[in-house]
């Protein structure tokens, strides 16, 4: 049995982005809307229509069929290879690229997984015309992750056992971070 995946948004994504929100972009954005003006009336346009518009348009209309509305929200039908899984991916609106890669890449709980898991993350929900080479540029500019990888590292001392003489008379804590900023800043009193 095929399983159909919800459009339901990635948890970092929630209190970014809502349904509305994503609605209203798809509406803004002029490559998605020359492709959902014509699926609102549900009539393919013929190539004479599309050949004056831009690669991305032409490849949303390459995959007319896979393209459906789901609650509003135009999605791109993906199937896995066994074929009993159907994924919605959310075509993405180019004002909604970055929110998607910082909550999807930066973001804390995302913690700046390599180009793989990153655009598995991405693919799992997202389609965009150039997606592939948008995620990878996005993770090899980060500096973040630059700095993870930066080759001079200092040798640790090989780990040994520490004893102590009563509880608690050593005690360890681990340092996390950097952390995103709050909109709210907190203001210097
Ligand atoms: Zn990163």
């Amino acid at each position: 049995m095929t399983k159909n995946r919800t459009e339901e948004l990635p948890e970092e994504l929630k209190g970014e982005i809502t349904p509305e929100k994503l609605i209203q972009s798809q509406k803004e954005d002029s490559d998605i809307k020359v492709i959902s003006d014509y699926k609102n009336i549900n009539v393919k346009p013929g190539w004479q229509d599309i050949s004056r518009h831009g690669n991305k348009v032409k490849s949303y209309w390459n995959q007319w069929d896979s393209l459906e509305f789901r609650n509003g929200i135009l999605c791109r039908k993906y199937e896995n290879i066994p074929g009993d899984e159907i994924t919605w991916q959310i075509v993405l609106p180019k004002a909604l690229k970055k929110v998607v890669m910082e909550q999807l890449h930066n973001n804390i709980t995302s913690g700046h997984l390599g180009i793989k898991k990153t655009l598995a993350r991405v693919t799992n929900r997202f389609y965009w015309y150039g997606l592939r080479s948008d995620v990878e540029h996005w993770c090899k500019t980060c500096d973040i992750c630059a700095s993870k990888k930066a080759p001079q590292r200092k040798a640790k001392a090989p780990m040994k056992q520490y004893n102590v003489g009563a509880p608690l008379e050593r005690v360890a804590i681990d340092i996390m971070g950097p952390l995103p900023q709050t909109k709210k800043r907190p203001t210097n009193t």
